[in-house]
């Protein structure tokens, strides 16, 4: 393919009614003119199901399994309505109105057929996650119906793909997931690609907008599937990937990342550039950016995804991307809350060293990851997990060491100060340690890296933490009063 690709990706509130259809396609009729007039890339769309659809669709697949079918009856009606509403929000004209409710109405008897599909397989006992799968995925098999009419409308050549693009691998039955969950069913890079050029590029070539599905594919073995909840955003980049695009940008309800949470950090601003590393840092130590996993398929090959509002599109959002230039200090502070402190010590200060390894062994066996480790010195070890791991993490730590004493802090919290040129600034971390002290807030325990320092603290003072570590760090808070009679402005009264 010679054109230069974009996708566009657009989230369930997005795509929230039939009122935002006509913003989000307003967006695409946009790239579609940067395209013709400038050097942009040609868009490619895909798009979640309408907010609250898929959490729908699950209730259904539920009342199906159990039998009731009133419930899901009258679930599906309402789901109906839904949708209906939006065709008539989103295709005025008479023809082009039909035929949509046309596609809708045949799309909803699918759906109807693979409810039942579902309650059959239930009944005989078996294994649900596939035919729940099915029945899940069409939200955004609707949405795409209504994004490109929508699009259509505003004299834009655009067509929904109706067949599913990311091919995975058959997934793994596993009980002890939540239900509708599909375990394992991941992406096929080659596969993907071959399905992904087949299905988009004869419609790029001949400049046809593809409207296309997130969160669903097919699996190898020729099943319908999806790639999880909230799944969405990873599709996107697995889609961008297969079609070797040059930015991926997802479309959702915010401006992009922020310097802190906006709810508890007023001044918080808008970050307009991020590594990949940041991002999945800043994801890991609790801010709601971009799921590390949105990153794996784009990041090795260097291709930027941008965050950015539908609703306020003038705003270039956040762009994840490679490593930048000649950054320094924190870009960033989150905090990850509920977190307990277990520390290892040796009680034979001159046996045998630590066996760190034993102990993230042991952790993992209680199904724990540590959120971060703190320090070890030969005899001892500390490291911070979620606070509801901590007691089954204790009970191996103690039935499996003998000689090891081991204790734990619980209530607390990790503070991250992200950025990549962290250590490259000699002060950012004395600052970050005197910013708590300033508040008399004790650091309990800390670890560092090259893109920041996590500094653990008592989960009461997280919030006062990430404000002052926000206001010493990042951006000082500029007092609102302004005091009326300055000196500068006497001054000015004077002159007049
Ligand atoms: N519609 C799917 C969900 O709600 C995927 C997504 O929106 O990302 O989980
Ligand atoms: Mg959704």
């Amino acid at each position: 393919m010679h054109k230069k690709v974009g996708v566009l990706k657009f989230g369930g509130t997005s795509v929230g009614s039939g009122e935002r259809i006509c913003q989000v396609a307003a967006i695409i009729e946009n790239a579609r003119q940067e395209y013709r007039t400038s050097d942009g890339f040609f868009p490619v769309i895909v798009v979640s199901a309408m907010a609250g659809v898929t959490d729908q669709l699950l209730r259904i697949a539920r009342h199906a399994c159990s039998g009731e079918r009133e419930a899901y009856t009258n679930e599906l009606a309402s789901l109906r309505l839904k949708h209906l509403d939006a065709a008539k929000i989103v295709a005025r004209n008479a023809d082009k109105h039909a035929l949509l409710v046309e596609e809708l109405e045949e799309c909803l008897t699918f759906l109807t057929k693979d409810v039942y599909a579902l309650h059959e397989f239930a009944t005989q006992g078996l294994e649900v996650s596939l035919p729940t799968a099915a029945v899940a995925s069409w939200g955004e098999r609707l949405s795409i119906r209504l994004v490109a009419a929508a699009a259509c409308e505003l004299g834009v050549n655009a067509e929904p793909v109706r067949q599913e693009i990311i091919i995975t691998t058959h997934p793994k039955t596993d009980p002890s997931q939540p239900f509708g969950i599909v375990v394992g069913a991941e992406p096929l890079t080659e596969e993907t690609r071959a399905n992904a050029t087949r299905l988009l590029t004869p419609l790029i070539e001949q400049e046809i907008v593809p409207i296309a599905a997130g969160f669903m594919g097919r699996t190898i073995t020729g099943f319908v599937t999806t790639l999880g909840r909230n799944g969405s955003d990873y599709s996107a980049t697995v889609i961008g990937a297969a079609i070797d695009c040059v930015e991926v940008s997802i479309y959702t309800d915010v401006d992009g990342v922020l310097t802190a949470d906006p709810r508890l950090v007023a001044n918080a601003r808008l970050l307009p550039q991020l590594t990949y590393e940041e991002a999945a840092r800043l994801s890991w130590f609790g801010a709601k950016v971009l799921h590390p996993r949105t990153l794996i398929p784009i990041a090795h090959r260097n291709i930027p995804v941008r965050v950015r509002n539908t609703f306020r599109p003038h705003i270039r959002g956040t762009v994840v991307g490679p490593v930048l230039q000649g950054q320094s200090g924190a870009c960033a502070i989150t905090f990850r809350r509920k977190l307990a402190l277990i520390t290892v010590e040796s009680t034979d200060m001159f046996g045998a060293p630590e066996n760190a390894g034993q102990v993230f062994v042991l952790a993992a066996g209680a199904g724990a990851a540590p959120v971060a480790i703190c320090s070890s010195s030969g005899h001892h070890l500390s490291f911070v997990v979620e606070e509801q791991a901590a007691d089954s993490i204790i009970a191996l730590l103690h039935h499996d060491m003998e000689n090891w004493k081991v204790s734990c802090r619980r209530g607390l919290a990790a503070c991250a100060c992200i950025g990549s040129g962290f250590t490259s600034d000699p002060m950012s971390p004395a600052r970050a340690v005197t910013a708590l002290a300033r508040e008399h807030i004790p650091v309990i325990s800390q670890g560092a890296s090259e893109q920041g320092i996590t500094l653990i603290i008592a989960d009461a003072n997280s919030e006062s933490a990430l404000r002052c570590l926000h206001r010493d760090l990042i951006a000082p808070v500029i007092p609102l009063v302004r005091h009326a009679h300055s000196a500068h402005e006497r001054r000015k009264e004077h002159v007049r």
